[in-house]
């Protein structure tokens, strides 16, 4: 296997909680506890959890949008974490990020051109207007859209034109690594599959990796090539896609597969309702995060002893006591 794109090790976030009329410290939350992964070149791994388990937190952090509590973040053998500011500008050309909202992020007084042709500013990427005018045209039409939709504004388009003009700012730097922050979740189910299809086409063609994120394990099957699924912070299971779809280790992926809908009406698959609310992430619970809910948890061991990821199967890791 060749050299990873993207080493994430041990990576953790913690944010303060600000509290009394001297806004002290009074607690933290914990976001992200000690995620690790690695993404291959041209690879794409789902990253998928419920909301507030600390995945778009993770996909942040890689990029330095946010700083670290600690850990290391190696992309393309660069020591992400400890990167002068000077050299962040450089690297986020390699490093794009798609966003969930497609509005918020695109400046609703800019022109769809001026916005995509910002980032060709940014960095020196057009000797002229003129190269600049064609490179944005050039742009819109590899995402789908065309060339007299650059004089125009934001609130002009739908939701799914919004994500490619979103995805056509990311590709003007020809970034390496996108990460997609659940890029297709605010999207009608028939736009979703056309934005995924773009973003498969355009993998293809332009040789990029994916950080996929998202809350639903459906929208990540036919894109990811692995998947890890996160609760409260930690990966719990990381795996094959396909062998993650077919046989999930962890009660938890299996609570999520649960809920996926199967297209063959001959195949039935019981759904799994996990009890209770997703634990505070302020104070998480002890040992398995997950034992609160997961419905097989052993009270002594679970209850005490955090589970470290094993590997189970040739690329497949779960952190579960119980499952092998
Ligand atoms: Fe459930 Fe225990 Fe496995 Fe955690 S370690 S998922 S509580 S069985």
């Amino acid at each position: 296997m060749s050299e990873p794109l993207l080493r994430v090790e041990n990576l953790v976030k913690r944010f303060p909680v600000k509290g009394g009329i001297l806004r002290r410290t009074v607690a933290w939350v914990h976001a992200v506890s000690g995620v690790s992964f690695t993404l291959q070149p041209g690879e794409t791994l789902g990253l998928v959890g419920e909301s507030g388990c600390g995945k778009s937190t993770t996909g942040r952090l890689i990029l330095r949008l946010i700083e670290p509590t600690s850990g290391s973040v190696r992309f393309a053998g660069r020591e992400v974490t400890t990167l002068p500011e000077s050299e962040l500008n450089a690297l986020r050309r390699e490093m794009q990020i798609i966003f969930q909202d497609p509005f918020a992020s695109l400046n609703p007084r800019m022109t769809v051109g001026a916005i995509i042709a910002e980032a060709l500013i940014i960095h020196r990427l057009a000797r002229s207007a003129a190269e600049r005018e064609e490179r944005v045209v050039e742009l819109l039409e590899t995402v789908g859209l065309r060339a007299e939709h650059m004089r125009r504004y934001p609130h002009e388009f739908s939701g799914g034109q919004r994500q490619r003009i979103g995805i056509a700012r990311a590709l003007a730097v020809s970034p390496r690594l996108i990460v997609c922050d659940e890029p297709v979740s605010a999207l009608d189910v028939s736009i979703q599959a056309q934005v995924i299809n773009l973003l498969q086409d355009l993998q293809e063609r332009f040789g990029l990796t994916y950080l996929f994120i998202a809350h639903d394990l459906s929208v990540v099957e036919h894109i990811s090539d692995r998947v890890a699924v996160m609760y409260l912070g930690r990966i719990v299971e990381i795996a094959p896609a396909r062998d993650l779809y077919l046989r999930p280790r962890h009660p938890y992926t299996e609570a999520l597969l649960s809920a996926v809908p199967i297209p063959d009406p001959t195949v039935q698959r019981s759904r799994i309702r996990l009890e209770g609310d997703v634990p505070n992430p302020i104070d998480p619970p002890s040992g398995c995060h997950f034992h609160t809910r997961c419905p097989i948890a052993d009270a002594k061991t679970c209850r005490n002893v955090k589970p470290e990821l094993r590997e189970v199967e040739p690329g497949h890791w779960v952190a579960c006591h119980l499952r092998s």
